[in-house]
């Protein structure tokens, strides 16, 4: 019988142990949230197509400007020089616009010389589009590296903001080792989570509004919340790719636009700010 009682009393305190990291929608409060909308042409570099740019922005803009949120939109310099119009809308809202390399290749296969000619290149191409040159960054593919981060500071780039396998707040990289915190004057804004595209298998089926959550209860241990959440316009609208690539496809139209707005309509309920990545730079530097 003691055994019994010791048995219950035991589950009945990691029920209430468990209970207590359960998450707290109190939490939530004050959380910084940043849309970050990688622009490029449909699904690179599968496809090649613009439906994304015609279709995906113009709903992202309409959508955005509904809920009162200001985004940053990373721009591929080629859709700047191939697509102005698509920029000045963007611009013309009150998003921020930032780089996503010239085209969207990968950086860390190419040499120094060619990497800061993909970055010299996006910037110049993003200023003659809007008229003001970007201070934000994320990497193709994620393909961030040490030299990029110097390259980034020495064009006068503010923040570098591809996913980090080992970091998931904000950090200054350390100039021989990226991936850890040092002291360097770019700030580091990792994506915390990019829906449909980034993780294909695992996340299609997830609620944004549990990814959300699930990143806010994360920082339990953090004064400043922060949410970066990545998409692609392509992602709003229904596209065909190649059978070997079904599954990351699957996840665009419907599926993409209900759970954004889904989400969308849960933080209209929450005291939650939404920043751009400059302004979040402005916040945690100034
Ligand atoms: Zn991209």
């Amino acid at each position: 019988m003691k055994k019994v009682i010791a048995l219950v009393l035991i589950i009945l305190f990691l029920v209430i142990v468990g209970s207590s990291e359960l998450f707290n929608k109190n939490d939530i409060n004050g959380t910084y949230v940043l849309f970050t909308v990688d622009t490029e042409f449909d699904f690179p570099p599968v496809l090649n197509t613009e439906r994304g740019l015609d279709e995906g922005v113009p709903l992202l803009l309409s959508i955005f400007e509904e809920h009162g949120v200001k985004a940053t939109f990373l721009v591929n310099g080629d859709v700047a020089d191939k697509r102005p119009d698509v920029l000045k809308s963007i611009y013309q809202k009150g998003h921020e616009v930032g780089s996503h390399s010239y085209h969207h290749k990968s950086l860390k296969a190419m040499t120094k010389y060619e990497m800061e000619n993909e970055v010299i290149l996006s910037t110049k191409a993003i200023e003659k589009a809007i008229g003001v040159r970007p201070v934000s960054f994320r990497a193709p593919g994620h393909s961030a590296c040490n030299d990029l981060m110097v390259i980034l500071q020495n064009e006068g780039y503010h923040v570098e903001a591809s996913a980090d396998k080992i970091n998931f707040y904000p950090y200054h990289p350390d100039e021989n080792n990226w991936n850890s915190e040092g002291n360097m004057s770019i700030l580091r804004v990792p994506v915390s989570h990019t829906p449909a595209y980034f993780y294909p298998p695992t996340t299609y089926n997830r609620k944004w509004v549990d990814c959300f959550n699930n990143a806010v209860s994360s920082q339990a241990d953090k004064e400043i919340k922060i949410v970066v959440i990545g998409l692609h316009p392509w992602e709003l609208i229904e596209i065909d790719a190649p059978e070997d690539y079904s599954s990351y496809v699957r996840a665009t139209g419907n599926y993409t636009l209900e759970n954004l707005t889904s989400l969308l309509d849960y933080l209209d309920e929450q005291n939650v700010t939404y920043v751009t990545i400059e302004e979040l730079y402005h916040i945690l530097e100034d």
